[in-house]
């Protein structure tokens, strides 16, 4: 489980979030919305420690992640981003075995089993030879998915990771996200695609300026709304 609590942030004179936290029980999926600038990269990444908050608290499993080493929590909280930052002139077995062998001290031979492994559960086995330029983007954002689940997260993090993908390439990754969900993953996912989090999540939460405005269930969130922040944001975006 991933609990973080009054979170706040600021970049220089500018506070972005204003003490903002979200639960995450062992194998829920919560879905972060919320307006452009709301924040909700920012809180993504100051749960793996990508960024470092002014204050607050984010517990793993009960144990606040202040006393962990950087490395370890963003091994354990992994983390998949709207660009899928893979190494152009690595294959997409070399891109996952990577981190395996860099920060897990894999040996070669057993990090490539281990990638082949993870790049089938993506449904990638036989396009492990190929480079991100001779991938779609949407197997690229596979790859990438792949990457972070070799590293045997707790939680994974996934912040628009269908942004930049064409639209026939949406649905895809949202289906692998739907499974890795149904297999128990505890997932915090920032996203534009309404469907998927009235479908998929357990909890939806909206952000808006800094702080989360409202949170529940998604029939809660997208049938009711309580905050007229929200009323308005759904209005938009439906
Ligand atoms: P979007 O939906 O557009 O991705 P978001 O909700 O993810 O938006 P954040 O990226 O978290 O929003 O940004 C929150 C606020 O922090 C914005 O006002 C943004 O301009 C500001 N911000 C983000 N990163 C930085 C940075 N490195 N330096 C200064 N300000 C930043
Ligand atoms: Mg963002």
């Amino acid at each position: 489980s991933l609990r973080a609590r009054d979170i706040r942030m600021r970049f220089g004179p500018v506070e972005v979030l204003r003490g903002a936290g979200l639960d995450a029980a062992a194998g829920e999926v919560v879905c972060v919305i919320g307006p452009s600038g709301s924040g909700k990269s920012t809180l993504l990444r100051c749960l793996n420690g990508m960024e470092t908050r002014t204050s607050g608290t984010v517990l793993l499993d009960g144990r606040d992640t202040a006393d962990l080493d950087v490395n370890v929590l963003r091994q354990r909280v992994g983390m998949v981003f709207q660009h899928f930052n893979l190494f152009p002139n690595k294959t997409a077995l070399q891109n996952v075995a990577l981190a395996l062998t860099h920060v897990k001290r894999m040996p070669r031979e057993r990090a490539a089993e281990v990638a082949l492994r993870r790049l089938g559960d993506v449904g990638l086995a036989d396009r492990a030879g190929h480079r991100p330029a001779q991938l779609s983007g949407g197997q690229q954002q596979r790859v990438a998915i792949a990457r972070a689940l070799a590293m045997e997260p707790e939680v994974m993090l996934l912040d628009e990771v269908t942004s930049a993908l064409d639209p026939e390439l949406v649905k895809g990754v949202l289906e692998l996200m739907a499974e890795l969900a149904r297999g128990g993953m505890t997932m915090i996912v920032v996203t534009h695609e309404m469907g998927f989090a009235r479908r998929v999540a357990d909890t939806v939460v909206f952000m808006d300026a800094g702080v989360v405005v409202e949170a529940g269930p998604p029939e809660q969130i997208f049938e009711a709304p309580a905050s007229p922040r929200l009323a308005k944001f759904l209005s938009q975006v439906l």
